[in-house]
C-alpha cells in the first residue's frame, strides 16, 4: 500500500475560526482557541472547509470498495479496468494467506492469482473487449485510488476505520491515512480514535472483540445504559 498526501487545505486552523466566528460570536478567542472549542464540544460542521487529497496505490478492489461506503464529503476516482489493460497485475495478500502464517492456503491463493490472470490473457488474446474480460479479475487485485475528504468526514472515517473491527486492510489504510492528518493538523486529529476513544464510549457493545486494546478503560454503550437504568 501507498498513500501520498496531494493537496491540502493551507491555514485551515485560521480558516476554521474565521468561518465560526460568521456565526456571530467567538470575537473574543483566538483561532486555537475556537478550535479546541470546537473539536472539544463537536461543533464540527466548519471542519468541513479544511480538505485533504490522498493518491493510494497498491491496494484491492476490495479494499475501493469500502471506502466507497463513505458518501459524506468524499469525492472518489479510480483506476478503471475498462480502460487499462490489466495482464500483469499486482495484488493484494492478506496476512491469513501469506506464505509466513500459511503456506498451504498461500499455495490456494498464489494458484487463483496465477489462473485469473491467465483467464484474462486467454480472453483478450480471443479478442473480448477489456470491459468484457476483467470479469475474471480478482478482488485482490491492486487498484489505484484518489480520494478527496474533508475534514469532518475524515473523522467520521477514522471513528470508524481504525476500529479493531474493520478490516485489516482499511484499518492499515486508515491508520496511514491518520498519521498524515495528524502531522497537518495535530489539534483537530490527535484526539480522534475509533468511536470507542473518540466518545469514551464503544457502540461496538457485545461484538466488541477480545484483542480491543481500550477494552479495560473505554465502557460500552449497553454498560453505560445500564448503569443510567439502576440511577433511575
Ligand atoms: C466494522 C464495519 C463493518 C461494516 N460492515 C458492512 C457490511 O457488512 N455491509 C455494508 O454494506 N456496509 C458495511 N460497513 C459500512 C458501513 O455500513 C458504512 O456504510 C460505512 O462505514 C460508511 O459510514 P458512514 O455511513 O458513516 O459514512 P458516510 O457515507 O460518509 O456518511 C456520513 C454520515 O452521514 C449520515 N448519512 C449518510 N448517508 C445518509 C443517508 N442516506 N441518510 C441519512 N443519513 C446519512 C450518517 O450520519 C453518516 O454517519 C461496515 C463498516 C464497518 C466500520
Amino acid at each position: 500500500m501507498k498513500v501520498k498526501l496531494l493537496r491540502v487545505t493551507e491555514d485551515g486552523v485560521d480558516l476554521v475560526a474565521e468561518t465560526a466566528k460568521v456565526s456571530g460570536s467567538l470575537s473574543e478567542q483566538s483561532a486555537e482557541e475556537i478550535l479546541g472549542l470546537i473539536t472539544e464540544n463537536d461543533y464540527s460542521s466548519v471542519l468541513e472547509h479544511i480538505s485533504f487529497t490522498f493518491d493510494i496505490s497498491e491496494i484491492s478492489v476490495a479494499l475501493s470498495r469500502e471506502l466507497l461506503e463513505h458518501r459524506v464529503g468524499v469525492s472518489h476516482t479510480a483506476r478503471s479496468t475498462r480502460y487499462n489493460e490489466e495482464e500483469g497485475f499486482g495484488y493484494f495478500v492478506p496476512d491469513e494467506l501469506s506464505k509466513k502464517q500459511n503456506f498451504n492456503a498461500n499455495l490456494a491463493f498464489t494458484a487463483a492469482m496465477r489462473n485469473a490472470k491467465e483467464s484474462y490473457k486467454k480472453l483478450r488474446r480471443l479478442g473480448v473487449a477489456r470491459e468484457q474480460a476483467r470479469y475474471v479479475l480478482p478482488l485482490a487485485l491492486h487498484t489505484h485510488y484518489v480520494v478527496t475528504m474533508n475534514a469532518r468526514s475524515l473523522i467520521n472515517f477514522f471513528m470508524l476505520r481504525l476500529c479493531v473491527r474493520a478490516a485489516p486492510e482499511m484499518q492499515a489504510l486508515a491508520k496511514r491515512l491518520h498519521e498524515i492528518c495528524v502531522a497537518e493538523y495535530p489539534d483537530i486529529f490527535s484526539r480522534v480514535g475509533c468511536r470507542g476513544v473518540s466518545w469514551g464510549v464503544c457502540p461496538e457493545n457485545e461484538v466488541r472483540p477480545a484483542g480491543c486494546p481500550f477494552k479495560e478503560c473505554v465502557p460500552t454503550k449497553s454498560e453505560v445504559k445500564a448503569k443510567m437504568k439502576n440511577q433511575k
